[in-house]
């Protein structure tokens, strides 16, 4: 008796459902940064402050250590030749 092949079907594809990742606006990101700094980061946002981007980005690398910013030796971050500038004047002394 002759086997019959049977024929291939195809599943069905399923779509994965995609997850979407939490955006976080501007209003509940300034309730995460300590207040001493939202300054900057308001700043950076209205594009008053190229100079606050820079340290506001160095303060999240840095978990908000401003000194640990200054102590910084990265000098493989692209950051890093313009940090010194970007520190407020109290922090550069
Ligand atoms: S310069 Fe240093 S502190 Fe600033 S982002 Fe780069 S690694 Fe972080």
């Amino acid at each position: 008796m002759a086997k019959t092949k049977k024929p291939k079907t195809k599943k069905p594809k399923t779509k994965k459902p995609k997850t979407k990742k939490p955006v976080l606006n501007r209003i509940s990101r300034l309730g995460m940064i300590p207040k001493e700094f939202k300054n900057h980061y308001r700043r950076a946002w209205n594009h008053r402050g190229g100079k606050d981007a820079i340290y506001a980005f160095c303060l999240e690398c840095m978990k908000f250590d401003k000194i640990k910013i200054k102590l910084c030796k990265n000098t493989a971050c692209p950051l890093y030749e313009y940090k010194m500038d970007a520190l407020p004047k109290i922090c550069q002394k």
